[in-house]
């Protein structure tokens, strides 16, 4: 079946609240590349960007509390901190 061309599915630029290609179910990537795919639309596509045919994936540990939000990024952070090579390499 032919893709979809991206005008027709007015890929754009995504984020602020419109989701992203990275995030949808539809997205392809492989390997370390710039760009993924699309089993709808045509052509290389970026994670960042978003269409009208969009079907974000659920978040796989459901809704976070921000409590608990900021006490995994201070973990994080401490982590990185003791890690001497990751800690040089975030200055
Ligand atoms: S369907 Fe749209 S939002 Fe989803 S990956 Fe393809 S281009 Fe991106």
């Amino acid at each position: 079946m032919a893709k979809m061309s991206p005008d027709a599915a007015n890929y754009r630029l995504g984020g602020d609240g419109q989701g992203q290609c990275g995030k949808c179910s539809m997205y392809t990537h492989s390997g370390k590349a710039r760009n993924g795919g699309c089993t709808l639309v045509a052509g290389p596509i970026t994670p960042y960007g978003v269409c009208d045919y969009v079907a974000m994936m659920p978040n796989p540990f459901g809704p976070m509390a921000q409590e608990e939000r900021i006490a995994r990024a201070q973990r994080h952070i401490t982590r990185v901190q003791a890690t001497p090579h990751m800690a040089a390499g975030a200055q």
